[in-house]
């Protein structure tokens, strides 16, 4: 696992870090103003208005030249709906090549704990207040872990190939994957994925990539809120 000193943590043992980036919100705007020929040594107000008005506008090419490189620590059921997002590109650890020097696996936090309430298309999402409910579910996911691990190492041990042995190992363990996206396809992860109808483990990590992203484009990040969250 990495160990740099920009890894955000999402517990129990998810990280987001990020890696590299290229551009910021002059390169949106000097994206735009080649059009006319121009361009900006540095961020004016009537540059901050272009953003605006793109984002606005969903005149959303500029955005595209910059792009961000993600490391991702999560669940294989996050990563599941994270590569849903194929304006992007991926690399995962591979379990047919190597052994993970540890396997981890997800349990949910105390206030994660919840129930499901609804029909489909129109779930709400209660907690659960029973301590010996939340206790049970949490001794038996455990207990599975357990067991599926034990059986895996097992059956390495005994030969069987990782490909074939890792079949037993369940969505709640954790992976390992490189994100590269341009800015307009993480607006769009942000939009669908730090909103209240996606589930709440993915809500984590989004929310963490949606702090950085407003630290390195300030101007297109404004712009996305005043815009009311939406994809470009
Ligand atoms: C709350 C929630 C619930 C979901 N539930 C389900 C579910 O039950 N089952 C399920 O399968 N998925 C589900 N998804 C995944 C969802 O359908 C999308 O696959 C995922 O959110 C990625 O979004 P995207 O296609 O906009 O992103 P990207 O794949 O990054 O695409 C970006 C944009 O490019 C364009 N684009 C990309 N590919 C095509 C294409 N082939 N044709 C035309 N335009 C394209 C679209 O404009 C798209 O918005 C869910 C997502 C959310 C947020």
């Amino acid at each position: 696992m990495l160990t740099d000193p920009e890894i955000h943590k999402i517990p129990p043992f998810g990280e987001v870090v990020l890696i590299d980036s290229v551009g910021d919100d002059l390169t949106v705007v000097n994206a735009a103003r080649v059009s006319f020929g121009a361009k900006s040594d540095s961020l004016e107000d009537r540059d901050k208005g272009l953003i605006k008005f793109l984002m606005r506008e969903k005149h959303a090419s500029p955005f595209e030249h910059v792009v961000f490189q993600f490391y991702i620590k999560c669940p294989i059921f996050v990563a599941r709906e994270w590569m849903r997002h194929r304006w992007a590109s991926y690399n995962e650890f591979s379990m047919r090549y190597a052994s993970p020097t540890e396997l981890e696996f997800w349990t949910p936090q105390d206030a994660d704990w919840r129930k499901q309430v609804g029909k489909p298309g129109a779930y709400t999402f209660e907690p659960i207040e029973s301590a010996l409910a939340k206790g049970v579910a949490e001794h038996d996911m455990k207990e599975v872990y357990e067991f599926a691990l034990h059986r895996y190492n097992v059956m390495v041990s005994n030969g069987i190939a990782r490909e074939i042995a890792r079949a037993v190992l369940p969505v709640g363990m954790y992976t390992q994957f490189y994100f590269t996206v341009n800015a307009r396809s993480l607006i769009n992860f942000m939009s669908l994925r730090n909103d209240s109808a996606a589930q709440k483990e993915i809500q984590h990590f989004a929310s963490k990539i949606e702090e950085i992203f407003a630290q390195k484009m300030p101007v297109t990040y404004t712009s996305f809120i005043e815009a009311g969250r939406s994809a470009v």
